[in-house]
């Protein structure tokens, strides 16, 4: 386990057994503080890949959860900038104290539950919905703040909203994605793979 608040001591230590931070998307889980409601790594890897970060963007995290994405989305580059949406009090206050332990303190996360908490927000070059995407308004609410030019990506888990983006990649286009990921794990004494629940991932570019 690592207390994300020594990471920087840890760094400057690096030695045989260090921690090295690396910089490309895709941090190791155990880097956030979660409670279980995290993108995991290889997940984020491919989502920030999708969100593709172009210098002096804006970013909305919708279902910030413990902010890894917007974290991400920032650590790309110090011209990037996140706002995260998590209706989850605790939540909200989790993903704000991963920004400060990650080095991005200027990720903004806002209590509150989309789409109403969408509202007069500055128009974002991207945006993430890793929660709250059956929720009625929000894929509409998304898909007209962006900019043009602005990349839409959904992550779900549930069929209720696979359905969803089914529905909207038939009707707008853009990349429908499935991504199954395992890990190798002890059974027994040998190893077998456990499988993550499979992610399907809408992509549209407005
Ligand atoms: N991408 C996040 C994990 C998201 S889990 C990470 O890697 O840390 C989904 C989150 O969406 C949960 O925290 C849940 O509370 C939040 N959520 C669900 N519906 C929402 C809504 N309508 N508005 C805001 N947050 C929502």
């Amino acid at each position: 386990d690592i207390d994300p608040l020594n990471l920087l001591a840890i760094e400057v230590a690096a030695g045989p057994g260090a921690w090295i931070i690396p910089r490309a998307p895709g941090l190791p889980d155990e880097l956030f503080e979660h409670d279980g409601q995290l993108t995991k790594r290889e997940i984020r890897a491919v989502t920030l890949s999708a969100l593709a970060p172009r210098r002096g963007e804006l970013l909305w995290d919708i279902g910030a959860g413990a902010g890894s994405v917007g974290i991400e989305w920032m650590l790309a580059d110090p011209s990037l900038t996140a706002i995260g949406i998590e209706e989850r009090p605790e939540r909200a206050v989790r993903a704000r104290l991963n920004a400060c332990a990650l080095g991005v303190p200027g990720l903004e996360i806002i209590e509150g539950q989309a789409p109403g908490a969408l509202a007069g927000l500055p128009a974002p070059d991207a945006i993430f919905i890793g929660g709250g995407a059956s929720e009625p308004g929000v894929l509409e609410a998304a898909v007209a703040a962006l900019r043009p030019g602005g990349r839409l990506v959904a992550n779900a888990v549930t069929l209720e909203t696979e359905a969803l983006l089914i529905a909207r990649h038939g009707a707008q286009g853009g990349d429908l994605v499935r991504l199954s990921i395992a890990r190798a794990v002890p059974v027994g004494g040998l190893t077998g793979w456990r499988p993550a629940m499979p992610v399907t991932q809408w992509t549209w570019t407005k």
